[in-house]
C-alpha cells in the first residue's frame, strides 16, 4: 500500500487527490491535512462570495473527499502539531498543496500605517477567514485606493462598490456584509503601474464592472494607445482592452459611485496622520521591455484605505527550501526531493487561476507513482493518528465538515447557500459531538 499525505486541502491539493485516485486506485491512502477545520482553502477563503458559480467546483473536491481512500484531516497544523520530518516518516510522499497566503509587501514608505491591507487580510475578512476577522477596514472615508490591475483588484474594487442587493446568492459573511452596507466610500481608484495593454485582468471578470447597480468605471481615454495597437494583443487581453475602451466611452448615468482607473501611476509613499489619508502616486511611462519608468510628476490621491493587491507568497516551512524571490518552495517540476513534492501556487507562484493547477495535480501523480512504485512499509494514517491523538489535537473528519457544513446551511440569510462560521470554536462547536 503506497501512503501519501497532501498538506492544504484547496484546489491543487484536492487536484492531486483526484490524480493519485485515478493513477493508483485502491493501492493507495489519501490524507489531505489542513490548518482549517474546514476544506477547499482558496474556494472558501479567496473566490470572491459573489462568484458562486466559480465556488461550485468545490462539488467536485466533493466526490474526491467521499471516496474510501482519501481522508480529510483537518484542524491539523503541519509545523506544530506535527512536522515535515515526522510526516516524511509515516508516508511515502508528501505534496505541498499550501498555496500562497500571504501578503507581498508594498514595501513603500507609510505601508504600515493603519489602513494600509494586504488583499490576503481584505479577501479574508469579507470571505470569513478565522484570522482576518477582526480586521475592521475603515470604510468611513469617501475614497479608497486599490493597488494592482490584476484579477484580486478587480474583485475587491467590485466588491467595495456593490449595494447590498447585489450580495444576493452570495455567501459573504455578515460582519462584511453589514459593514459594506455602511461604507462611505464613492470614489474607488484603482492603480496600475503601467498601462492598459499591460492589465492582468481576464474579459469575463472585468466586463462585470460595466453592470453595477450604483458605480460606473472611469477611464482617461488618453491613457490608451491608439487603437491599432489593440490588434497585436493576445485574444484575452485585447477582449479586456476592449471593456476599457467601452468603459471609457461609457456614461455614468448618475451611479453615486466611481471606479477610476488610474493606470501609469506608481505608488510611491503613503501619508497621514496615525491613519492613511492619502497615497502619492507618481506618473510612469512604459520603457522599450514595456517596465514602467517614473516621470518624476506625482500627484495624490485623498483616501482613508489603501488595499494592494499584487500578488502573494507561499509562506515557508522549516528544513524546506524556499525561493524568497518568488515566494514559492524552491522545486524542479514539482519535486523538491526527498520525498517531497509541491502543487498550485505554492509550485508555481502565485499565478493562474483554480483550473491551471489541475495539470500539476496530475503531473505530480505521475512523478510519485513512478517514484514509490508499490510502496515501502510506512505507517501512513494509522500513525498519524497515533501521533496527534498522543498530543491531542483535536482532528476534524469530512463527516464533521459535513456537519458544520449543513449547520451554515440552517443559519443562511434568505437567498444565500450558507452563513459562514468565522470563529474557529464556533466550526468545531458546529460539530455536534
Ligand atoms: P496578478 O494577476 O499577478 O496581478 C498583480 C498586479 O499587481 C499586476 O497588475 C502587477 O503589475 C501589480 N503589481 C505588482 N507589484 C506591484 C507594485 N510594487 N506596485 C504596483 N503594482 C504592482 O495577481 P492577483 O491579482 O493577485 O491574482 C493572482 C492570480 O489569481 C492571477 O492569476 C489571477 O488571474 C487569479 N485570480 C483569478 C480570479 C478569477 O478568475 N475570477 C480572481 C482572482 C484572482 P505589473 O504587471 O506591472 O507587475
Amino acid at each position: 500500500m503506497r501512503h501519501v499525505a497532501i498538506i492544504g486541502s484547496g484546489p491543487a491539493g484536492y487536484y492531486s487527490a483526484e490524480a493519485l485516485a485515478k493513477q493508483l486506485g485502491e493501492d493507495v491512502r489519501i490524507d489531505m491535512i489542513d490548518r482549517m477545520p474546514v476544506p477547499y482553502g482558496l474556494i472558501r477563503f479567496g473566490v470572491a462570495p459573489d462568484h458562486q458559480s466559480i465556488k461550485a467546483v468545490y462539488k467536485r473536491y466533493e466526490k474526491v473527499a467521499l471516496a474510501d481512500n482519501v481522508r480529510f484531516v483537518g484542524n491539523v497544523c503541519v509545523g506544530q502539531d506535527v512536522s515535515i520530518d515526522e510526516l516524511k516518516t509515516l508516508y511515502d510522499a508528501v505534496i505541498l498543496a499550501t498555496g500562497a497566503p500571504d501578503d507581498r509587501p508594498l514595501g513603500i514608505p507609510g505601508d504600515d500605517l493603519p489602513g494600509v491591507i494586504g488583499s490576503a487580510a481584505f479577501v479574508g475578512w469579507y470571505n470569513g477567514h478565522p484570522e482576518f476577522a477582526d480586521l475592521a477596514p475603515p470604510l468611513d472615508a469617501a475614497a479608497a485606493a486599490v493597488v494592482g490591475n490584476g484579477n484580486v483588484a478587480l474583485d475587491v474594487a467590485r466588491i467595495l462598490a456593490k449595494t447590498p442587493a447585489e450580495f444576493a446568492g452570495s455567501d459573504i459573511v455578515a460582519h462584511a456584509f453589514g459593514a459594506l452596507g455602511a461604507s462611505s466610500i464613492r470614489e474607488i481608484h484603482v492603480l496600475g503601474r503601467r498601462g492598459p495593454h499591460q492589465i492582468a485582468m481576464t474579459p469575463k471578470e472585468l466586463g462585470e464592472l460595466g453592470h453595477l447597480a450604483a458605480a460606473a468605471p472611469r477611464i482617461e481615454p488618453e491613457d490608451f494607445p491608439p487603437e491599432m495597437d489593440d490588434a497585436l494583443l493576445e485574444p484575452g487581453l485585447r477582449k479586456s482592452v476592449t471593456h476599457l475602451r467601452d468603459f471609457a466611452g461609457l456614461d455614468a448615468g448618475g451611479k453615486p459611485k466611481t471606479i477610476l482607473f488610474d493606470f501609469f501611476a506608481k505608488p510611491l509613499r503613503i501619508e497621514g496622520d496615525g491613519k492613511v489619508e492619502r497615497i502619492i502616486v507618481e506618473k510612469t511611462r512604459l520603457d522599450e521591455r514595456q517596465a514602467a519608468v517614473g516621470t518624476g510628476e506625482t500627484y495624490a490621491i485623498e483616501c482613508g484605505m489603501v488595499v494592494s493587491c499584487i500578488g502573494y507568497k507561499t509562506p515557508p516551512i522549516e528544513g524546506v527550501p524556499y525561493e524568497a524571490d518568488r515566494g514559492r518552495f524552491a522545486n524542479s517540476e514539482g519535486v523538491i526531493g526527498d520525498g517531497l513534492y509541491c502543487v498550485g501556487w505554492a509550485r508555481r507562484g502565485p499565478t493562474g487561476t483554480i483550473g491551471t493547477n489541475r495539470p500539476d495535480g496530475y503531473e505530480v501523480a505521475e512523478k510519485i507513482a513512478a517514484d514509490i512504485g508499490v510502496g515501502g512499509r510506512k505507517a501512513g494514517g494509522d500513525g498519524l493518528d497515533r501521533l496527534l491523538e498522543e498530543r491531542g489535537t483535536d482532528v476534524v473528519t469530512f463527516h464533521d465538515w459535513q456537519r458544520i457544513e449543513a449547520a451554515e446551511a440552517a443559519r443562511a440569510r434568505e437567498g444565500s447557500p450558507r452563513e459562514k462560521f468565522v470563529a474557529i470554536a464556533e466550526m468545531l462547536g458546529a460539530r455536534g459531538r
